[in-house]
């Protein structure tokens, strides 16, 4: 067949991990490897992998009707007319073919981590260069071992440069995305303590972000915020190369909020895309990333736009000038505090807060919700409503002392007391872990107002 040649290089060099093949044999594959049947083009290359709900090997004959030119799987598959490249795991061949497809193209390749705020910045940054030339950048969540290399094998040629958000649900995570991905400029957000049931104490989610500096090439760049002393010290531990530091209470690009929507920072004050001290941080990461590659500011000053993904940075005018905050996507603890903060400064009427539990902190879980409560209560919020489910929820309610607070135990429950709580000039920050469902209840306000 005609594309025998081609798998049987393929093999040679899954085999023998990074021998030569040639460029034209693997570009004919590695542009068209699809992993899903239902998005398949004809004349694709369909790679199966095993994941926890679906088996890809179970859609090989799907690819085959969908015109596939060939499958990479890991059993000998018993149709000798269709092509298949065997091999012992499908997830590394696809790993070792983005890598192999990024080392093509010689474009900066910034590297994105950190506990929050990795979407957001890794969107500030693609704005950013996006005054500049033409930006590829991570999609929706593929962020992990299976959408980074997703995301390297979209790159073609017009791209000038190239932004890959990287997450994490354990140690060795980065490390391994990394190698795949080798950014050019690695940036971590900040280090907090999203997800420390599965890592056990900040440390040890420093170390795992530190991931990103430790297998990053020697010549690339660190950018780190100033203003998290652990990831600080945890990068000087690993990295010796060069860094470039941002944060308000110092490094080398320091920020000042003059007002929720405005950073001044190096003589200029420069719109912020949306509002917040946290988003501030994150536009401080981007501006470092302009700087190492030479991009003036100034060009900023007239602001960039941002699209965000749904129930993040999001806002909503109801009827009656009420304004919602829409960040039901999820909730890391710093994430809550900052979005808490930030509903405080929003100017309005009442500012009313609607929380859910923030999940996967083990034992640190009844602490940091209690410490959500004592931020309702210090910034003097006019109401806290609370759903609960099984979780530490009710600790924010407990904690937050002079604040009215109610509970609820049903979505239609806490739906139906705000709508008879809602009054003209409210601001209503929803926010809780994405499995809490709050989105189901702003989904219900707006559909109904
Ligand atoms: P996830 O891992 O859940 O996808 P993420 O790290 O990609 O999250 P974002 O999606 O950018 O983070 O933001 C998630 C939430 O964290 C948002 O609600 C946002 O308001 C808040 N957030 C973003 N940046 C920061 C920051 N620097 N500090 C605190 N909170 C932040």
């Amino acid at each position: 067949m005609a594309c025998s040649a081609t798998l049987s290089q393929l093999i040679d060099i899954l085999a023998a991990k990074g021998a030569n093949l040639s460029d034209a044999a693997l570009a004919k594959l590695s542009h068209g490897i699809q992993t899903d049947t239902r998005i398949l083009k004809p004349g694709e290359v369909f790679l199966a992998l095993r994941g926890e709900k679906f088996n890809g090997h179970e859609f090989v004959p799907m690819a085959i009707a969908k015109g596939a030119l060939a499958a990479i799987v890991d059993f000998a598959y018993p149709n000798p007319e269709f092509p298949v490249l065997q091999v012992k795991d499908t997830l590394q061949a696809y790993q070792k073919i983005g890598r192999w497809w990024r080392d093509r193209f010689d474009i900066p390749v910034i590297g994105v981590t950190g506990s929050v705020g990795k979407t957001t910045t890794k969107e500030l940054i693609a704005a950013v260069l996006a005054t500049q030339g033409k930006v590829h950048k991570t999609h929706a969540n593929f962020n992990n071992e299976i959408g980074v290399p997703k995301t390297l094998l979209e790159l073609n040629a017009e791209h000038d440069f190239a932004v890959v958000e990287m997450a994490m649900r354990g140690k060795g995570q980065i490390a391994e995305l990394t190698q795949i991905a080798r950014p050019t400029i690695g940036v971590i957000t900040n280090v907090g303590t999203a997800h420390i049931e599965l890592l056990g104490s900040e440390a040890a989610i420093a170390s795992a972000k530190c991931e990103l500096l430790a297998e990053m090439p020697q010549d690339s760049l660190a950018i780190l915020n100033y203003d998290n002393p652990l990831l600080i010290e945890t990068a000087a531990k690993v990295w010796s190369g060069k860094v470039i530091t941002f944060g308000f209470t110092g490094g080398d690009i320091q920020g000042e909020l003059i007002d929720a929507d405005t950073l001044a920072v190096a003589d200029m004050q420069l719109p912020l895309p949306m509002p917040g001290r946290h988003i501030a941080a994150n536009y401080m990461a981007a501006l470092a990333v302009a700087q190492v590659l030479g991009i003036d500011w100034s060009c900023l000053k007239s602001g960039i736009t941002v699209d965000m993904p749904t129930g993040r940075s999001q806002r909503f005018a109801l009827p009656n000038d009420v304004v919602i905050l829409d960040e039901t996507y999820n909730a890391a603890p710093e994430a809550m505090l900052a979005a808490l903060n930030l509903l405080a400064q929003t100017p309005g009427k009442r500012h009313i807060a609607v929380l859910g539990a923030m999940k996967e902190l083990g034992e640190r879980s009844r602490q940091l919700h209690q410490r959500v409560g004592e931020t309702v209560q210090k910034l003097n919020l006019d109401a806290l409503l609370v759903l609960v489910d099984g979780q530490d929820a009710e600790a924010i309610a407990q904690s937050a002392k002079g604040v009215p607070s109610e509970c609820f135990t049903t979505h239609a429950d806490l739906a139906a007391r705000l709508k008879t709580l809602m009054k003209e000039g409210d601001r209503i920050l929803f926010k809780a872990a994405h499995s809490v469902g709050l989105d189901r209840v702003v989904s219900q306000l707006r559909a109904e107002f």
